[in-house]
């Protein structure tokens, strides 16, 4: 739990805000933010670069929010994107072209065109044929498009293998050993400048040893383009410092940043950063209610009602989010096993899995947790604030929840929960 949200008594509180009110004032599933916990973590990032020239580029895919997106282009942020409709997120946020910079596999000729129309800072290219695409397609608009590779450093990022993306089986990013001939042939290309290079090995990382790993593979490689004659005027060296879920022990940013710093001390390139989750991960909940308790031959059951279409990190990648009452209750004495416990208004002490409506087995919300609740209660998830919302479907026609920004005191709506009829509106029957 950071310190954003906390118990004031018995009332779990968003800053002093309790959440059961939120909960009752805008319904349930519902993703609430504290504001001052978005900025003061980007704050963090600022202060902890500020002894060189860099650009903190939020990873919008963590959370794209516009409300989101607009406070840290208020503060100064660049952004990170993955696609055309991150882009267009961006600017209609007020964010900057000139602080984006594009990542990604996979870029169309379309999301191109956009990015290249818009005049963003680079391209972070992943591949040859990238790269041939690119110079065409900006010489069509008689532009010149800035890039970097996205060199992949073969390091170990100690993490999830789905989000480990810094090692050579990974689809992302140029060989290594490829990418200084790449370099090459780019910075013969007519509608090409070659601009930065840039790494990302994963995400959700505990160390910082990984991150200096990659560092000094990439500043290696960059000495190499100097011999070339292609000097670098930035150095990007990506996103994945990781949160505390449960009892994770992340470097802080201070750490992490002392620790690129430290490698890229006496070189004149700007720095470039992406962080996504550490920026947004611990400053969001979502909150849901208990449909009903269920004792299965087993199991206890909560069924709540938030599910794996609104938070997929349990389902994907067995991720643990802390599941906490928004009131806390005493416990009632153990009754007779008769009563069956989790009557009306009793809350035994009991181990549930805290699971929501979805046809899947994989639809849970977490395992094991001792909680006291009722039926009619309302639990926070917390932790909730990267890859939650960003990752949500429409999965058992789910409608997505509610978004709440705290600021001030005062509790925003930022997103509307989606109508039903809004989710088969585009649909024809033929
Ligand atoms: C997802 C991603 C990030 C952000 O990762 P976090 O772990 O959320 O910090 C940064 N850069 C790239 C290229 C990404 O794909």
């Amino acid at each position: 739990m950071t310190s954003y949200f906390s118990y004031q008594q018995d009332q779990l509180c968003v800053e002093t805000m309790p959440l059961a009110e939120l909960a009752k004032r805008f319904g349930t599933p519902c993703y609430v933010y504290s504001q001052v916990a978005l900025a003061d973590g980007y704050r963090e990032f600022a202060e902890a670069f500020k002894s060189r020239e860099h650009l903190i580029c939020y990873a919008v895919k963590a959370n794209p929010s516009l409300a989101i997106l607009n406070l840290f282009a208020r503060l100064g942020a660049g952004f990170d994107i993955v696609s055309g409709g991150e882009l267009q997120r961006v600017l209609a946020a007020g964010g900057a072209a000139n602080k984006v910079v594009f990542s990604g596999v996979g870029k169309t000729v379309a999301e191109m065109k956009l990015a290249l129309e818009a005049e963003i800072l680079c391209f972070n290219v992943e591949s040859a044929a990238e790269l041939e695409r690119l110079n065409e397609v900006a010489g069509s608009l008689g532009k010149i498009a800035p890039i970097s590779l996205r060199v992949n450093p073969n390091v170990d990022a100690k993490t999830h293998p789905y989000i480990s993306t810094g090692l050579k089986k990974n689809k992302f990013g140029v060989a290594y050993d490829e990418a200084r001939a790449l370099y090459r042939r780019a910075a013969a290309m007519p509608h090409i400048r070659v601009t930065g290079m840039d790494c990302h090995i994963g995400s959700q990382l505990t160390e910082v040893s990984p991150f200096v790993a990659a560092a000094e593979k990439v500043l290696a490689l960059a000495d190499q383009l100097a011999e070339d004659g292609i000097v670098l005027e930035h150095l990007d060296l990506g996103g994945g410092l990781g949160i505390r879920y449960k009892d994770e022990t992340p470097p802080s940013v201070a750490e992490y940043a002392e620790a690129l710093l430290g490698a890229l001390a006496g070189r004149r390139e700007k720095l470039i950063v992406e962080p996504g989750r550490r920026l947004v991960g611990n400053a969001g909940v979502l909150l849901t209610t208990i449909e009903y308790l269920k004792q299965g031959e087993e199991k206890s059951f909560a069924l709540v009602d938030a599910a794996m279409n609104d938070l997929m990190r349990p389902a994907l990648y067995d991720a643990y989010h802390e599941i906490l009452p928004v009131i806390r209750f005493e416990p009632s004495p153990q009754s007779s096993p008769a009563s069956g416990g989790g009557g009306e208004r009793e809350r035994q002490l009991l181990n549930y899995e805290v699971v929501g409506p979805v046809c899947e087995t994989g639809d849970f919300i977490g395992h094991d947790r001792e909680l006291a609740v009722a039926a009619g209660d309302v639990l926070a998830v917390m932790s909730a604030g990267a890859y939650g919302m960003s990752m949500s479907s429409n999965y058992n026609t789910r409608p997505r929840a509610a978004e709440v920004l705290v600021r001030e005191g005062d509790a925003h709506l930022i997103r509307e929960r989606e109508t039903i009829r809004s989710l088969f509106a585009n649909e024809r029957v033929v």
